[in-house]
């Protein structure tokens, strides 16, 4: 490693590879330090963050998790990630593209906007990781991921929630009906999709496969793995980690906590050992840092997201 570029690599680095050097207490944040721009020349994931919170039904804020995650994420770059040794950022070119700006006082032009910003990102064969913002933005994405790469998908959904209520109208903003409007539109396919870390009643999963998570606690993360991989087998599948699947005590800045989830413990073992799954998107949402302790929660998410661009780099060289 020669003539690392000492501090601010967000906006001063020139390629796309590699770390810089950093006092990760200052700076310009961008995600894991990632060259912050518009331009996806070369971009084999784009990160972005869609700071919407106007359809939680609960305690909003969320609209403050994108830059919550950038800072929680300074610490990561000091070290090479656990347990992986390696930097995933020697092979494999990450981007923070910044966040999508919509017009949140004219609701339904809010739908398109976010299509066109995953189609504009997707037009160009990178990945994206996106950062909620309440958990509808799934729905808009899950729209231009469908485009791109065929229907239905499968979906791979960590939540306490699962977000198969019945919608309230086709133009509704609702962060828990997201994955009913999917289904119904057949751009997921329930059969080989998966829910994980469920804890919140609904009279109808709609076919879903529940991996509820008393579950988890009983039969343990390996078996939850192998669950998951047996469900979604080869499909192209969409991952989307809403952060109330992790238990209040895990991560409480959130809009709508529920009681006895996954530690955050549980949930990086388990997203470590989809190495064989072929994901094609991936977000986080509801980080909702005014009811966080100690940026716990936004740390949680900026942990989750490390390790997967780490599975991304080990699916970019086939390891
Ligand atoms: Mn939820
Ligand atoms: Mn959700």
């Amino acid at each position: 490693m020669v003539d690392k570029i000492k501090g601010d690599g967000a906006i001063r680095r020139e390629g796309l590879y590699g770390s810089s050097i950093e006092n990760a207490y200052a700076g310009v944040l961008s995600f894991l330090r990632r060259k912050y721009t518009r331009d996806l020349t070369g971009a084999d994931i784009v990160v972005s963050g869609i700071p919407l919170d106007l359809a939680t039904t609960f305690r909003p804020g969320t609209r403050f998790g994108p830059q919550a995650i950038r800072a929680a994420s300074v610490q990561l770059v000091e070290l090479r990630p656990y347990p992986w040794g390696f930097d995933p950022f020697d092979a494999l070119a990450v981007i923070d593209y910044g966040d999508c700006w919509f017009d949140a006082h004219n609701p339904l032009t809010i739908k398109p906007t976010i299509v066109e910003h995953a189609q504009r990102i997707l037009a160009t064969n990178a990945k994206m990781l996106t950062f909620g913002g309440d958990h509808y933005i799934s729905y808009p994405l899950l729209i231009a991921h469908a485009q791109k790469y065929g229907t239905p998908l499968a979906l791979l959904h960590f939540d306490a929630h699962c977000d198969t209520w019945p919608e309230n109208g086709p133009e509704s903003l609702d962060h828990g009906t997201m994955f009913y409007k999917a289904i119904k539109e057949n751009l997921i396919n329930p059969s080989i999709s998966a829910q994980v870390g469920i804890r919140t009643w609904n009279d109808d999963f709609l076919g879903m496969n529940i991996i509820d998570a008393p579950w988890v606690h009983d039969q343990g993360v390996n078996a939850t793995i192998r669950k998951i991989l047996e469900i979604i087998g080869t499909n192209p599948v969409y991952l989307s980690f809403d952060i109330d699947c992790l238990d209040p005590a895990f991560a409480p800045g959130t809009g709508t906590p529920v009681p006895g989830g996954l530690t955050t413990d549980q949930a990086l073992r388990i997203i470590r050992g989809l190495g064989s799954l072929n994901i094609i998107g991936m977000d986080i949402v509801e980080v909702s840092p005014a009811y966080d302790h100690s940026g716990v929660t936004a740390l949680a998410a900026a942990h989750i997201a490390c390790d997967l661009l780490c599975l991304m780099h080990n699916q970019k060289l086939k390891i």
